[in-house]
């Protein structure tokens, strides 16, 4: 053949530019890209020859071999798939966009081939890859079934050439022309971390060879590196693809470690698949505890994206909602191409479809744990129940299914022990409408809040939202079951049946009358700290409680925004008096300073026996002194 010199397709120079300064963002992707181009190669070869035995004639060993040279910094990428003919190397590296994988997809598409076998290039721009790390590169090849060989060149400058080659079985070699800052990839070490990371999983076996070896290698030296050249750098084990009867347990366990560097092994194992619309596979993990970047931003978090078997990257957030960060693990899809950018992953319907099935996934087999497993789902929630319940205030569309996943401690719960929302429900009080619940720092301070007393009496239990993203979610937690969350250390609650509600309220408002000039001189007292005084419906052993106004900021957000340096406005809450009590009975009766004092220790023990301090600790210590006096 004579040699020819032909220019890129117009707008190719420019695509190529493109591709090799801006489309990956990591130079070592290219080994990436090479090697799923060989074992498409393969892929196809192997395929073509199941109806035309010709083409495998040679009886090959399906392989990928990588050799270095260091004298010659060349990196060799050689595969013995199905190789190109001359009109095809230029077809093929001369025209971006213009796939020859594509086409092989769609002709077979079209003949409605079953065994379609995964091929990964869809877009016919990962060979120009390699001109991020080379100069020049050449590529020999010999199309099976034909025993023409020819060689392809480019220095990305002047196009490119294609001439006869001297390659003298089937397959293709591409050699790389590094450039002199990139000579880090004729490294048996760092080739064979690529390999690991990014094509551990290709079908076939992918071995190093290192081309020029120094004629005085010590004896040593030349065993141990026979011994690593050896062997394939890579697993070739996609476990995600075998079947669960046929993976034992550790198998799970160590790609997990692999995967996740827990030196743990995982809490849940969930493997899984679809078909029809979108087709992928799954594993899924659910860790044992939570690791530290779940709650640091910018850290790694998603699963690990595989298409086709080759490694897209292993943070991709757009597969999981947040608020299943904790779940690690893999999707391989064959319907994504695979140079997905992130950008075109956030957008992308199939990624859309598989970020739906995963959740679903997740969330029946939490649905399954919780009726199969109680103990077990406990550990679970106790690990991530707080990640879980973030989902309530975030997605709507599954907000209903979380709310029945969660669990809290209550009023009447032993320490430590949590129920669900459907177990509250069912207990409720004959007459309960609503749902009861309190917000505290401390379990142990909400289970002793006097705001609670009332609602015992009751016989309605209290749910403790203790956890520090109870507060803001309770907001969003709405109704369960038709029925409404109701703080009771907020605005006006009432509890029993409607006749006891009526009861109790003509006898508040004769409470009140009755109280009157003693409640405006408590006000009045008390004014710098409390913006009410008034009479209680839910105490009913404490002389006196704390209460916010119905839409008033919870006290932690406060606290929170306080310490965000934000001007959070000063709001008085209502201190609210048990006319039953007999300390108000006798208080009532005060005058002047001794009800001012009276009322500063009532309001101070109040703060106390909520866990929030006094506003002037020296002077409710000298107050309670003279009282232990008397
Ligand atoms: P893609 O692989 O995404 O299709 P590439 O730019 O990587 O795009 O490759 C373009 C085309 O060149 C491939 O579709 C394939 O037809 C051909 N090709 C690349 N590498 C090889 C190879 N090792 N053996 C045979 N054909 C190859």
């Amino acid at each position: 053949m004579e040699k020819k010199t032909q220019q890129f397709k117009a707008e190719i120079a420019e695509m190529l530019d493109l591709v090799v300064n801006s489309l990956y963002s990591k130079k070592e992707i290219f080994l990436r890209e090479l090697i799923s181009n060989a074992s498409d190669a393969i892929d196809r070869a192997k395929f073509l020859s199941l109806t035309d035995k010709a083409l495998v004639q040679d009886n090959p060993e399906w392989k990928i071999q990588i050799a270095a040279d260091k004298g010659a910094k060349t990196l060799m990428i050689s595969d013995n798939g199905i190789g190109m003919d001359a009109a095809e190397l230029e077809q093929n590296l001369g025209t971006i966009a213009s796939s020859g994988t594509k086409k092989f997809r769609e002709m077979l598409k079209e003949k409605g081939g079953e065994s379609l076998p995964e091929l990964i290039g869809q877009f016919g721009v990962g060979f120009y890859a390699a001109f991020m790390v080379a100069d020049k590169v050449t590529v020999e090849t010999m199309k099976r079934g034909t025993e023409v060989s020819c060689k392809w060149e480019s220095d990305m400058s002047g196009g490119y050439t294609i001439s006869d080659g001297e390659r003298d079985f089937p397959g293709t070699s591409i050699t790389l022309h590094l450039r002199d800052d990139q000579l880090e990839y004729l490294d048996w070490w760092r080739v064979s971390d690529l390999v690991k990371k990014y094509s551990d999983f290709i079908a076939y076996p992918i071995t190093f060879r290192q081309l020029d070896v120094p004629k005085d290698e010590k004896e040593d030296d030349k065993k141990s590196r026979e011994e690593r050249e050896a062997k394939p750098l890579n697993t070739m084990v996609a476990l995600w693809k075998r079947a669960k009867k046929d993976v034992k347990d550790e198998e799970y366990a160590e790609f997990y470690k692999h995967l996740t560097h827990d030196w743990d092994g995982p809490f849940e194992t969930i493997p899984f698949g679809a078909e029809g619309q979108v087709e992928f596979k799954a594993l899924l993990f659910f860790p044992k505890k939570p690791t530290m970047e779940l709650f640091m931003p910018n850290q790694k978090r998603g699963l690990s994206l595989y298409v086709r078997n080759v490694f897209i990257g292993d943070d991709i957030e757009m597969l999981l909602p947040s608020w299943l960060r904790f779940v690690k693990g893999v999707v391989d899809s064959s319907d994504l191409p695979l140079n997905v950018s992130r950008e075109m992953l956030q957008d992308d319907a199939i990624v859309q479809k598989i970020k739906s099935a995963v959740t679903a996934k997740v969330l029946s087999t939490l649905e399954d744990m919780k009726k199969k497993d109680v103990k077990k789902y406990d550990e679970f929630f106790t690990a991530f129940g707080t990640i879980l319940k973030e989902g309530i205030h975030t997605d709507w569309e599954h907000a209903d299914r979380i709310k029945k996943l969660v669990k809290y401690p209550t009023a009447r719960t032993e320490a430590g022990k949590r129920i669900f929302l459907e177990d509250y429900v069912k207990d409720m009080a004959s007459g309960q409408k609503d749902i009861y619940y309190i917000v505290a720092e401390r379990e142990e301070d909400a289970r002793r809040a006097p705001q609670l007393e009332s609602a015992r009496k009751h016989g309605c239990d209290v749910l403790l939202f203790c956890d520090p993203v109870d507060e803001y979610l309770s907001e969003s937690l709405r109704e369960f079951d038709g029925k409404k969350f109701v703080d009771v250390a907020k605005g006006d609650v009432a509890f029993g049946t409607e006749d006891e509600q009526k009861a109790e309220k003509d006898a508040n408002e004769k409470a009140a009358k009755d109280l009157k000039p003693f409640l405006e001189s408590a006000k009045k007292a008390l004014e710098a700290y409390v913006s009410d005084v008034r009479v209680s419906t839910r105490l009913a052993d404490s002389p006196c409680c704390l209460v916010q106004q119905e839409h008033a900021l919870p006290p932690s957000m406060v606290r929170m925004m306080r310490a965000m340096k934000q001007d959070v406005p000063e709001e008085k809450r209502i201190l609210e008096v048990n006319p039953n009590h007999p300390l108000v009975a006798k208080v009532r009766g005060f005058e002047g300073d001794a009800l001012s004092d009276a009322m500063t220790l009532l309001y101070d023990t109040a703060l106390v026996a909520e866990g929030s301090p006094v506003p002037d600790g020296a002077k409710f210590a000298k107050l309670l002194a003279n009282l232990m006096m008397k």
